[in-house]
């Protein structure tokens, strides 16, 4: 891939789109930025910010556009970014988008990982995360190659948004609020589906096809 590349990953939560944002990084040697990533190292570090977002996070509801645009900003301005980047879970309004292009960002693809609602929750209860290094897993889709251990060692845990109740109230925000920027992106023509699989290659390989079309 000769081209810059400033992806989007779109789709709900649970559709896979942290575990296809850690594959496309390394392939394309770009950073992935998981704003819900930055945000729960926040809550763990207990940082005002942290202390802030808990209460957001915990609930299922979205932390407020301001605080996520102020984090991205940071973010986009260091110098890994400079040779493009995976964005996931960002932008999940339209403010949030039209903050991007105020800051002059100009985003080459967005592809929007679409799985079911059904499958999502049967997923999630299956989902495990390492808190020291961040990597994800799932216990049947995406094993770690240390058992019940991460790669890098560490206990895997489960993420406290994980839970099904909670779940339930992320998948109704990211219909009402995330959804409708499938709009915003196919309007500007960039915006690409990829089916999710069940197998994550397959849905890694549909990805990347989208990404090389
Ligand atoms: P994620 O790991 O992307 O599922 O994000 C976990 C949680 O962090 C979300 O449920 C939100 O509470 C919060 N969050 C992450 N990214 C954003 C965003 N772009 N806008 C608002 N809240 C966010």
């Amino acid at each position: 891939m000769t081209r810059e590349i400033k992806l989007i990953l779109l789709g709900a939560p649970g559709a896979g789109k942290g575990t296809q944002a850690e594959i496309i990084s390394k392939d394309y040697g770009i950073p992935a930025i998981s704003t819900g990533a930055i945000i729960r190292e926040a809550v763990k570090n207990g940082t005002e910010m942290g202390l802030a977002a808990k209460e957001y996070i915990d609930s299922g509801a979205l932390v407020p556009d301001s605080v996520v645009i102020g984090i991205i900003k940071e973010r986009l301005a260091m110098p890994d970014c400079k040779g493009g980047f995976i964005l996931d879970g960002f932008p999940r309004t339209v403010p949030q988008a039209a903050a991007l292009d105020e800051m002059g960002v100009e985003i080459t693809d967005v592809i929007s990982i679409e799985v079911a609602d059904e499958r999502i929750l049967e997923r999630m209860g299956g989902r495990r995360v390492c808190k020291a290094c961040g990597a994800t897993y799932h216990v049947v889709f995406n094993p770690s190659p240390n058992g019940d251990k991460c790669a890098c060692g560490e206990e895997l845990t489960i993420r406290s948004d994980d839970k099904p109740e909670v779940v339930k109230s992320r998948l109704d925000t990211y219909h009402e609020q995330t959804e409708p920027l499938k709009d915003f992106y196919n309007a500007k023509g960039i915006l690409k589906i990829v089916e999710g699989q069940e197998k994550l290659e397959d849905t890694t390989a549909l990805t990347k096809a989208a990404l090389e079309a």
